[in-house]
């Protein structure tokens, strides 16, 4: 339920759709994924073939599902979509890979999550465009080989180093995405509140952009809400102060950090002191799961070098206590 979070929600699902770019020139930032992405495709046309098998790699909400769509759109060429979890056995990656059609891009997300199985018929679809339908049980089984015609298969990850290598080899190009700087999170905010027909001045976007956390899905997700407060308390003109109050509103502070953040790091500099303190008892300081504290809080904490991870515990960095409003002891300011 947070709105901070990166991963997408009903709404973001049903609003995403309208406000994707549609082809490389509109998707905005990730210039280095772009270009290498651009030669890879232009290559491919020229040459008539299908591109070789892409992986994108990189945190949720960064545009790994809108380019893999771009990547179908450049090449005027249809795209499944299906994610790792989704596949349960062998059998039902054997019936996606057996319906592709030539030159079909098929999109594979949290492609780390495959069943063993699954990426083991992967591996062979991947490389020598066939897969082994195993037909009976036991004993009588048979495997019968299929040929697949050629496709691109592209793969997301949020932990590219969790694929094994044999996978990870198989792709022809990696692109690493990175969280987008401030500017670019301001572009994509001016051109979702144009798809949705909201009034916002340059201001009120780049509030709206510090507060995202790098993310484009939370940029439009935090427009979404401002709109909605613009609209309710004022005239719908998004501006730096109103886009400040509807946040204020959503608990998300001028950072990013919502309520859970702020909470975990509340509980490490007024009760533990800026730490060290073990994870599990930070955790019970503020009512929640370690695990909760650690994959929901602690990253974007790490990332904005508010926390850090030690082998003796959490400890508050001096940014921490500054952006409280604290006062550090004297050990830590110094
Ligand atoms: P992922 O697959 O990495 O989780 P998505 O591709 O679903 O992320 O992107 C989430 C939303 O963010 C999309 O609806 C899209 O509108 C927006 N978005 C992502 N990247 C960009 C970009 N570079 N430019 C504009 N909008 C973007």
């Amino acid at each position: 339920d947070r709105l901070v979070t990166a991963a997408a929600d009903g709404e973001d699902r049903a609003v995403e759709a309208a406000l994707r770019p549609r082809d490389l020139d509109e998707f905005i930032g990730q210039e280095r994924v772009r270009e290498q992405l651009s030669l890879v495709l232009q290559a491919a046309r020229h040459r008539g073939a299908t591109p070789d098998h892409v992986l994108l790699s990189g945190p949720p909400g960064l545009g790994k599902t809108t380019l893999s769509m771009i990547i179908a759109a450049e090449m005027a060429a249809p795209i499944r979509i299906t994610s790792g979890p989704a596949i349960q056995h062998a059998g039902d990656l054997a019936a996606v890979l057996s319906s592709l059609t030539e030159g079909e891009i098929l999109f594979l997300d949290e492609i780390h999550r495959l069943s063993r199985p699954a990426e083991e018929m992967l591996y062979m679809a991947m490389e020598d465009f066939r897969v082994d339908v195993i037909v009976g049980k036991g004993p009588g089984a048979t495997a019968i080989p299929l040929e697949l015609p050629p496709f691109t298969l592209v793969g997301a990850t949020t932990r590219a180093g969790l694929l094994p290598p044999p996978l990870r080899d198989r792709f022809g190009f990696t692109g690493h995405m990175e969280f987008y700087a401030p500017e670019e999170l301001e572009r994509v905010i001016h051109r979702s509140a144009r798809l949705l027909a909201v009034e916002i001045d340059p201001k009120g976007a780049a509030e709206i952009s510090r507060r995202s956390r790098g993310t484009p899905r939370i940029a439009n997700r935090l427009l979404r809400r401002v709109r909605d407060f613009a609209q309710v308390r004022h005239d719908g003109l998004v501006t730096e102060e109103i886009a400040a109050a509807a946040l204020a509103v959503y608990e998300v502070d001028p950072r990013g950090l919502d309520r859970l953040d702020r909470a975990v790091l509340h509980a490490l500099l007024k009760l533990f002191g800026g730490g060290p303190v073990g994870l599990s008892t930070l955790a019970v300081a503020v009512g929640e799961e370690s695990e909760t504290v650690e994959e929901v809080a602690e990253p974007f904490l790490v990332r904005e070098g508010l926390l850090a991870r030690t082998p003796r515990g959490r400890i508050a960095t001096a940014a921490a206590w500054q952006h409280l409003g604290l006062t550090p002891p004297p050990q830590v300011a110094g």
